[in-house]
């Protein structure tokens, strides 16, 4: 990833003084650098580690600004440009550094449309980036803003002629022809839900509208991209723990996206007070959360397990905790050890240290021999120390399930 500093280091140096010598304006950094580093909490690809990333040279944090990476359709890793179209906002949202209600100073600033496009060519053509992820605040109006997102993004398409990948950010409230023209543009669009309910947006955010402002702009995304297609189809957020939801009730939330909505893809991202919020004082959540989420969204979308088995991964206060929820569901669910000779592809994808891979290569491995020992499974990918106590090889097993299981 290269970091904001980075990018203004190269704009220094070299990358950008062809805008300056060409047609276009000088680009200003203080702008590059607010709008980019307000982008940190929107999330467009998963963290997929609990580990924490800090300091200046920090590599592999997905939320931080600047070039970020994401997937496109035909799963390519494509690095992109990430920034807000403004920093200025008229919602309340109680987390949020851009909302009314935040009391810490910041100039306020805004892109003009070419002025964006120019930047992302810049970027491009220095071979920074290959793609855009456009958000912003609302602005005075949801759709004024969006109608000059919009300009920015028609004219990186139909002037400069990019044919590269974009995402953009739908506002909430967005007009319906605006999301229809975001969907002719874009490759993929995503509208955050934020929060898991309605009652849950009246804490965090009073002054949008969960339903309408929300939920029917994902309704016509989903109508529209069945009509017409849409490439990399639509996403969503939602922040952990900022509300006090529980972990069940994010599940719950991202089932129904998938299953009502057609989302692609649910992002997570653990609540992290800002200073001058109203929540600056709420304690912030731990990474492992997010990333135990991550692993049961990886069980539902990837393994099609069913929301009744992954409801086993829970406590009995709805909690998640910290450990794979592959293995505490396999301890409730998995009661005797299985013969890989004999289980079923989807037994066999159940067992921790059996992926996907691994499970398919067992099961075309059988057809023509019987496995007698654990290292030939571990030929095949098996991650044996994870799933021993799950398995029955030539009559043997560990003795220690039960013990172990407890
Ligand atoms: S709408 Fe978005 S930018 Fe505006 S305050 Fe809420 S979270 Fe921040």
């Amino acid at each position: 990833m290269v970091s904001l500093q980075k990018m203004i280091c190269l704009a220094k140096e070299s990358r950008f003084d062809a805008l300056d010598q060409g047609a276009s304006p000088g680009i200003d950094l203080s702008k590059l650098y607010a709008l980019g580093d307000a982008t940190k909490h929107d999330v467009c690809v998963s963290s997929a580690t609990t580990r924490v990333v800090s300091g200046l040279d920090r590599l592999g944090d997905v939320t931080r600004a600047g070039v970020c990476h994401s997937f496109s359709h035909d799963g390519r890793c494509v690095s992109m440009f990430k920034t807000l179209f403004t920093n200025e906002c008229s919602h309340q949202c109680a987390y949020c550094s851009n909302s009314t209600v935040c009391t810490s100073s910041k100039e306020v600033y805004c892109y003009e449309p070419q002025e964006l496009a120019n930047i992302m060519l810049q970027l491009y053509r220095g071979n920074y980036v290959e793609g855009l992820f456009l958000s912003s605040g609302i602005g005075k109006d949801e759709d004024r803003t969006m109608e000059r997102m919009l300009e920015a993004t028609r004219l990186l398409r139909e002037k400069h002629h990019f044919a590269g990948y974009v995402h953009l950010k739908i506002l909430p409230g967005t007009d319906r022809d605006h999301v229809g023209q975001a969907m002719e543009f874009a490759d993929r669009v995503s509208v955050n839900i934020e929060v898991p309910s309605s009652d849950h947006m009246s804490l965090m955010s009073p002054t949008k509208d969960y339903r309408n402002d929300i939920l029917r702009r994902q309704r016509y995304v989903q109508r529209l991209a069945r009509k017409k297609g849409l490439p990399a189809g639509q996403t969503t957020q939602l922040v952990v723990g900022g509300a006090g939801e529980s972990d069940m009730e994010i599940f719950g939330s991202m089932v129904r996206e998938y299953r009502e909505y057609d989302l692609k893809r649910v992002y997570f991202s653990a609540f992290l007070p800002v200073e001058g919020t109203p929540l600056e004082t709420t304690v912030p959540q731990p990474k492992w959360r997010e990333h135990r989420l991550y692993q049961l969204d990886w069980l539902y979308r990837v393994y099609h397990m069913p929301p009744d088995e992954l409801r086993l991964a829970f406590d009995a206060e709805d909690r998640l905790c910290n450990n794979d929820p592959k293995a505490t569901i396999a301890k409730e669910t998995i009661t005797e050890p299985l013969d890989p000779n004999e289980a079923s592809y989807d037994q066999l994808l159940r067992v921790p240290g059996i992926g996907q891979v691994s499970a398919k290569r067992i099961v075309s491995a059988r057809r023509t021999k019987r496995f007698s020992t654990r290292k030939e499974l571990h030929y095949l990918g098996v991650r044996l120390k994870r799933a021993n106590p799950y398995l029955k090889v030539g009559g043997w097993q560990e003795s220690l399930l039960e013990r172990w299981m407890k």
